[in-house]
């Protein structure tokens, strides 16, 4: 056997033959045109309607997520500069087919030089610019393979127009050669439960037909497994699935100690699934989606619209409903500034709410006439807090709404080395592990290159959530979990044992999250949690953690 390893997305583990999605298109040659320019770009302007309505009509069909990643790329295939970037090449005297890949190619270069998050659009650029070319000739753009059986697909990355429609019925996991854990192929894979590696340095090695196992949990893909290795894999995903089928208790440890299970939502739409999944509440409402596709952000009573809907959906129960987070990561064009060379560490969160208070009035606003027609129990937060005194800001504009329960994301570790202080002016802290573990690590979090720092398990990082869990327990307040670490299910005892009172995260993973708990005491998770904070690195302290919880588990 041997093993390959990248980003694994999800917990899954699948074993199933490979098989490769089919090489892009041959590039066009450098070709003058018979054609008139204006013969030639009216070609050029049907091949992109043609393909922006497909891409558009495969996002009505697949909803969700993969709609708005699929009419993002359909307005890409439509964008102004790129036509007028194929126009001057045809005008030149060049074939529609030519110009249109060597002006995608450009602009592709301009993004991946860009790197982080538009770096990761270059993918997407391409397979649109594969589309076109495959309309222009009249053929089908290279697509899904279709072997006949169930399969393991292999692919440089996916297009977002292949992911959405993946048939779950036959694709066992996704190796990707490409793709960081924010490319689409990630969140796609994500969103839908599918099991999948991106980032495989070695997945081209991978051949047609030859039978692997993926495993997200590990982000492993192991090749020529042995038969003991193929059963316990089929053991693993059997006690998954037992996990997924177990009835939805409320989450808790072995000897009873509670640790509610909440939800991370992005949208009011995802409450039902919530629900249905057993989440005990929400821990992060993330409230960007109502600002991210406007150029002006959304008015009062359009917000109270969609915090009443979310509210609803959880009477009685704790919402965590997080302002505003702009910046960096989740760029405004109305609330930060573009210019900054370094905007992660700019004016974003916070800051950026304080640079534009009305927005943070009208959300607190929305907020408290939301809390007012519903009987859920309504928590607000601020992210990317740093002190003491933008702590005591917040906590009293909160207040001043006429919100009772008000508190500060932990994610950076400035706020993590005074957690005392910080949870002595406000009511509550969630750790958002996925910035502490950027800000800890100085790797940035959208960057693939930098992916094997990213690790939440870094001692670094499990040594701020212990100091941020002691503080909490200290003071009595709530300390819950809200990035992505709380949903490994291993970790997640881990941080409970480091002081965590709740564990919110993407709903599919709260069978196995909740699984995991049970098998553990608070003493357990502590001592396991030692385990992993003694290691000098995350792989040590991840390895450490298993061995300590085998043998909390024999004993
Ligand atoms: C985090 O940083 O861990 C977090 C939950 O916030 P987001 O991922 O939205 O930045
Ligand atoms: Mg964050």
């Amino acid at each position: 056997m041997a093993e390959l390893t990248g980003v694994g997305i999800g917990l899954g583990v699948a074993q199933g033959p490979v098989a490769r999605i089919a090489d892009p298109l041959p590039a066009p040659d450098k070709t003058a045109s018979a054609q008139a320019p204006d013969a030639e770009k009216a070609r050029f302007r049907t091949a992109v309607d043609a393909v922006a309505r497909e891409l558009e009509s495969r996002g009505a069909r697949a909803g969700g997520t993969a709609q708005d990643v699929l009419e993002a790329q359909a307005m890409m295939a439509e964008d102004p500069e790129l036509a007028d970037q194929v126009d001057e090449r045809i005008d030149a005297g060049y074939t529609a087919e030519w110009s249109v890949v060597d002006a995608f190619a450009a602009f592709r270069d301009l993004l991946t030089e860009a790197g982080g998050y538009l770096g990761e659009r270059a993918a997407d650029l391409d397979d649109v610019a594969q589309r076109v070319l495959a309309q222009l000739r009249g053929v089908a753009a290279p697509g899904l393979p279709e072997p006949g059986h169930p399969y393991v697909l292999v692919a440089r990355d996916l297009a977002p127009a292949d992911t959405a429609l993946l048939d779950l019925d036959l694709v066992l996991a996704v190796v990707t050669s490409d793709g960081g854990p924010t490319s689409h192929t990630a969140i796609l894979a994500r969103e839908k439960g599918i099991t999948a590696i991106v980032g495989v340095s070695g997945a081209a090695s991978l051949v047609d037909g030859e039978t692997v196992i993926v495993d997200a949990e590990t982000g492993t893909v192991i090749t020529s497994p042995s038969e003991t290795e193929l059963e316990k894999a089929a053991a693993k995903a059997r006690a998954r699935r037992a996990a997924a089928a177990a009835p939805l208790s409320a989450g808790a440890l072995a000897d009873g100690t509670a640790v509610p299970l909440l939800a991370n939502l992005g949208s009011p739409a995802g409450a039902a699934e919530a629900v249905a999944k057993g989440a005990e509440g929400v821990g992060l409402f993330r409230t960007e989606f109502l600002f991210l596709s406007a150029d002006t952000a959304p008015s009062v009573a359009e917000q109270q619209a969609a915090y009443t809907q979310l509210l609803e959906a959880f009477p009685g129960r704790k919402v965590v409903v997080r302002a505003l987070d702009a910046g960096a990561d989740k760029p405004l064009s109305f609330l930060n500034d573009s210019e900054e060379e370094n905007p992660a560490l700019g004016v974003r969160g916070i800051r950026a709410l304080r640079a534009s208070e009305q927005i943070l009035r009208d959300q607190l606003t929305a907020l408290a006439a939301a809390d007012a027609v519903t009987d859920a129990d309504l928590w607000v937060m601020a992210p990317m807090v740093a002190t003491v005194e933008e702590t005591e800001y917040f906590t009293a504009i909160v207040h001043e709404h006429g919100l009772k329960t008000a508190g500060v994301m932990i994610e950076t570790p400035a706020a993590a080395l005074i957690a005392d202080r910080v949870l002595a002016r406000t009511e509550f802290a969630s750790i958002g592990t996925n910035d502490l573990t950027q800000y800890t690590m100085a790797a940035d979090r959208l960057l693939g290159s930098v992916a094997d720092l990213q690790s939440p398990w870094h001692p670094a990082v499990l040594s701020l959530i212990g100091s941020v869990g002691s503080a909490g327990a200290e003071l009595a307040k709530p300390v819950g979990i809200c990035g992505e670490a709380a949903a490994d299910p291993l970790l997640a005892v881990v941080l409970v044992g480091l002081g965590a009172t709740s564990l919110s995260m993407a709903p599919s993973a709260l069978a196995d999250v909740r699984a995991s708990l049970t098998r553990y005491t608070l003493d357990d998770a502590r001592r396991i949690a030692a385990a992993a904070l003694a290691a000098s690195d995350a792989a040590g302290a991840r390895a450490a953690a298993r061995a300590a919880a085998e043998k909390e588990n024999q004993s």
